[in-house]
Formats: C-alpha cells, sequence, structure tokens
C-alpha cells in the first residue's frame, strides 16, 4: 500500500477540527481531516456565547474565511444559511425550582436570574443545531479540496524520522498516511489514549454526570409561565430564546431550543446524587422530572427526536489529559480536558484553542518544515491546564450554591465577570494571543478574588441550607460586590430591576 504524505493530520470533524483544517489550509499546508462518523450526525455543545461569537469573527478575518463570518450572530445566519439549523440566545437565563412545587416566583424575582447577551434578535448570540452545522462546515472542507476521509478510524500511529505514519481503517478498507503533526480533535482524546497520555478528572472539584437528548414537542417555558400568570413583563427576552438553566436539588436542566422544531434537553446531576437515582437512564430522566410538577408539565407532550432517537447518558463529565502536546502533536482543548456544561464555556474554549493552534502554525505554512512556534505549545498548554481549573472554580461554586438561590445568583456573577473582561479584552483590541489565557484565567487579580470568593462559598455551604442566617448570604454579596467593583463594566449585583440584567458586553458601546 503506498501512504499518501501530509503535513498535518487533524482527527475529528466536529466543528472545532473542521475549523482547524481549513484555517491551517489557508496557511498553505497540505491537510488531512479524518473522522469516524458520516456528517450529519448527532453531537452535543450546542449553546455559543458572545465570547465564541467574536473568536468565530476574528478567524473569519485573519484567514480569509468571510463566509464563517455570518454564524456569528442569529440574524446574518439567517440571511445567508437559513438551510442550517439554529436558535436565537439571547443570554442566560436561571429558575429556581423546588421539589413537589409548581415553579413560583414573586416581584423581585426571588427564583429568576436573567443575564442579556445581546440586544436584539438580529444581533443575538445563537445555540448550534451541531447535526446541520458540523456537516455545513464538513462541506466547506470538501469544498476547499482538503482530503477528508469519513467513517475512518486511526488504528496505529507511530512516530518514526519526525513524521507520523498513520494506519486507518474504514470498513474493511485500510489506508496508510503519513505527516508531520497530528492534531487531536477527537473530543474524547481517543487518539491521546492511543498515545499513552492517559486521562484523569481526580483534580478537578466538580463532580457531575448527565442524561441528555433532543426533544420534539416540547412545550416553550414563556408559555407555561404565562399560562401559570407568572408575569415576564421585566423580561429583557423571552426565556425561550436564551439558554435555559432550571435549578433542581439534583442538579439542574438544561433547554435549548432550535428553529427546526427541536429542543436539547440535558440533565447535569452531581455524581453522589446520580447514584441514588435508577441506573437506568430513562427511568432515571423520568424519576427526576417527575419531582418537578412545572417541568413535568412541559414535556408532557415531548419526544425525543428523531436525531437522535434515543437518550444518552454520560458518566462523569470531568477529564483532563496529562499533557496537551508533545512531539509532533498537539491536542484542542475539549480533547485535552473537560469541565461542565454549566456557564457554556465549551464551544468557545474549543475556538480560542483553534485560534491558538492555528496562531502557533502561522508561520511554517507552505515550508517543507511544518514546524509551529516554538515556545507557544507550551505556553499552551499551561494555559488550557490553567483554564480548566479556573472554569472549574467557577462552576463547583455554582453546585456549592445552587440550593440557595441568592448565594447561587452572587456567586454566578463570577462567571459574568471574567467572561465580560476577557470581551472587553477583545473588542479593545487589547487581547494579546501568547499572554491572555481564555477567560483571563491568568489575569493578575481576577482568579485570586475568585478563589476567595470560592473558599467563603466552601465554608458557607458546608451547613445545611436551611441553617444560612440571612446576613451571612447579604455579607457575602456585599463582599463580592466589593470585590468584582475594579472589573464591573456592567453594573453585576446591582440591576435596576433584581436579578434581570439588560446590561451586556454588546451594549457596552464597545462591538460594531
Ligand atoms: C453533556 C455536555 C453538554 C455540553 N454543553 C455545552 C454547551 O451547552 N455549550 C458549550 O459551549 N459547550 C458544551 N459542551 C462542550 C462541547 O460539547 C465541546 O466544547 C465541543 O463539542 C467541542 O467541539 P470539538 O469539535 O472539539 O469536539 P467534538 O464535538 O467532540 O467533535 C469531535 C469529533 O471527533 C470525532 N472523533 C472522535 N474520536 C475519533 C477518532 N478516534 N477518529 C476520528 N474521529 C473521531 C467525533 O465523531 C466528532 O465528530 C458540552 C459537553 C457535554 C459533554
Amino acid at each position: 500500500m503506498k501512504e499518501k504524505r501530509y503535513d498535518i493530520a487533524v482527527i475529528g470533524a466536529g466543528f472545532a477540527g473542521s475549523l482547524t483544517a481549513l484555517g491551517l489550509d489557508q496557511l498553505g499546508y497540505n491537510v488531512l481531516l479524518i473522522e469516524k462518523e458520516a456528517h450529519p450526525r448527532f453531537a452535543i455543545g450546542e449553546s455559543s456565547t458572545p465570547i465564541a461569537d467574536m473568536i468565530l469573527r476574528d478567524l473569519a478575518g485573519r484567514y480569509d474565511l468571510s463566509w464563517l463570518y455570518s454564524f456569528s450572530r442569529y440574524g446574518s445566519w439567517q440571511d445567508h444559511h437559513p438551510e442550517v439549523a439554529c436558535g436565537i440566545k439571547r443570554g442566560f437565563s436561571y429558575y429556581s425550582h423546588r421539589r413537589g412545587r409548581p415553579f413560583r416566583t414573586d416581584e423581585a424575582h426571588s427564583r429568576e436570574l436573567l443575564v442579556a447577551a445581546s440586544v436584539s434578535n438580529r444581533q443575538s448570540d445563537t445555540n448550534w443545531y451541531r447535526p446541520d452545522l458540523d456537516a455545513f462546515l464538513v462541506s466547506k472542507v470538501r469544498e476547499t479540496g482538503i482530503d477528508y476521509f469519513d467513517q475512518t478510524t486511526v488504528t496505529s500511529l507511530l512516530r518514526t524520522a519526525g513524521r507520523w505514519e498513520l494506519e486507518a481503517r474504514r470498513e474493511k478498507d485500510f489506508q496508510l498516511f503519513s505527516s508531520d503533526w497530528i492534531i487531536d480533535a477527537t473530543g474524547s482524546g481517543a487518539l491521546l489514549h492511543q498515545l499513552g497520555i492517559p486521562s484523569a478528572g481526580v483534580d478537578l472539584r466538580t463532580r457531575t454526570s448527565a442524561i441528555f437528548s433532543h426533544f420534539t414537542g416540547l412545550k416553550p417555558w414563556q408559555s407555561w409561565l404565562r399560562e401559570h400568570h407568572i408575569s415576564t413583563g421585566d423580561y429583557p427576552y423571552n426565556p425561550d430564546f436564551s439558554a435555559l438553566h432550571h435549578l433542581l436539588d439534583e442538579g439542574w436542566l438544561w433547554m435549548l431550543r432550535f428553529n427546526n422544531g427541536t429542543t436539547s434537553a440535558g440533565l447535569v446531576l452531581e455524581q453522589y446524587i446520580r447514584a441514588r437515582l435508577p441506573e437506568n437512564k430513562q427511568a432515571a430522566w423520568k424519576h427526576v422530572i417527575g419531582r418537578y410538577p412545572s417541568l413535568a408539565d412541559l414535556f408532557e407532550k415531548a419526544s425525543v427526536a428523531e436525531l437522535p432517537g434515543q437518550l444518552f447518558s454520560a458518566r462523569r463529565l470531568q477529564r483532563r489529559a496529562q499533557k496537551v502536546y508533545g512531539e509532533g502533536w498537539v491536542a484542542l482543548p475539549h480533547t485535552a480536558g473537560f469541565v461542565d456544561p454549566l456557564h457554556s464555556t465549551g464551544i468557545a474554549h474549543s475556538l480560542s484553542g483553534v485560534e491558538r493552534i492555528l496562531y502557533a502554525f502561522e508561520e511554517g505554512g507552505g515550508s517543507a518544515s511544518s514546524q509551529p512556534r516554538s515556545d507557544f505549545l507550551a505556553t499552551y498548554e499551561r494555559a488550557v491546564f490553567r483554564e480548566l481549573r479556573f472554569i472549574d472554580l467557577l462552576v463547583d461554586g455554582c453546585y456549592k450554591t445552587r440550593r440557595n438561590f441568592d448565594l447561587f445568583t452572587t456567586y454566578s456573577m463570577l462567571y459574568f465577570t471574567a467572561a465580560i473582561n476577557y470581551e472587553q479584552k477583545r473588542l479593545r483590541g487589547l487581547f494579546d494571543i501568547e499572554n491572555d489565557a481564555f477567560l483571563l484565567a491568568n489575569h493578575p487579580r481576577i482568579p485570586a478574588l475568585i478563589h476567595q470568593c470560592y473558599r467563603e462559598v466552601q465554608e458557607i455551604s458546608s451547613r445545611p441550607d436551611s441553617e444560612i442566617p440571612q446576613e451571612v448570604i447579604e455579607k457575602f454579596r456585599v463582599r463580592v460586590k466589593k470585590e468584582i467593583a475594579p472589573f464591573n463594566p456592567a453594573g453585576l449585583l446591582d440591576p435596576d430591576i433584581p436579578n434581570i440584567y439588560e446590561h451586556t458586553a454588546a451594549d457596552l458601546g464597545c462591538e460594531k
């Protein structure tokens, strides 16, 4: 068998792998892309964020991928690619439910939190319907002339004389490839395992698992609120046009609506609670949803969508590889590790990895060597580890506080502080790709203040919820507000209407 030779082999054609391959091709590399499945296929990880949109726009400009720009806002997405399904995402919405009781709130919105991220549906961020978007990106890969092999898995990997020898299988056929570099975009770290790089979640604090799928016939949350005379008059947007988080004793439920009649929904459950639920995923799902009358109403006429046609169950979500790069290989962030869907950091983190890996390879394209920028991959590895630990801190504090909504709303503002400051840095053109970590995880002050708040929350939440005095909760709110004050251009913890935030990065006057 004669081997085909490439500069770089990208393994895994999720959006991150395809975008990396497209960028490398623009840089002049001879690229191979291998995917084990066939598009369109079901994929999870759908709630995008303003940061993801910013990176998409930057990638579009920097690598001359102008068609990519339209996917950074709902309006332009609809103008150019209405055939690629997605959903409007105006912000993050949280509703705190009580077991056995229908959802109730009050005029002070004491059990709701809405944080707007965009000012209009046209300017809006999006929920990505991954079967369509990932298939579209692969169609661009094919159109560009990049060699793409689907339904293909790498069966062996050998590094000899400074090159990789890859053996890959498609059904009964074997192919041989060789490349200078491999980029692991498998999400799962499948290739890292083949390279003997262990993955472990032990040093991450968050401990959750998930049950999820796509559904049709799911009643809109706004309709339910209206039917139950819960006013949405103060809302800056329709909550079904957002990333909906229903906070539960067991964890939380996400709901992400798409414009093709389907809705992504998933339970993220604290692991110790999951262990007490029925082992069977359908039974566990029914059990939890059935405990919350409002959610049971929403799902009453819902059924699992034809694609994927089943519920999925994932064991502990947290994982981190021990290495992110090595001789002749580098992994994208989602391959290197993952914390949790809370705060929707995954897509943006993955794109920030695409951005950094392309930057690393910017100088070698078209030359014989295919060498990335020296030292930058070591910086990238340190940054990815730091980012995963930082996200872990932001997420785990939310799990610790989620049964006390006042504490939760206060702690969650730490995530928005990090996100807004990172967005602002990018919008003002101050972002330094070599030195600024994702979400400013290496900022001289923000991570330290978040650490302090986390430690405080650990102490507060060590007591049973009913025993946390109101003054302790209020003191924590004042403390957080004071800590974030130098980094709080959006008036977090001080909205005109309690728990309703209309201020966003987009309307802070920075975005063109
Ligand atoms: C339960 C859950 C919910 C999430 N929710 C969100 C969210 O709401 N918002 C958000 O921003 N992020 C979310 N994420 C994170 C998000 O899924 C990831 O950030 C995103 O999917 C990463 O994209 P990717 O292209 O790097 O990897 P993936 O989407 O995982 O794609 C990897 C591709 O590689 C292919 N592949 C795998 N192994 C091989 C192999 N051996 N050979 C060839 N191909 C291979 C796969 O088939 C797939 O097509 C969630 C994650 C989980 C687990």
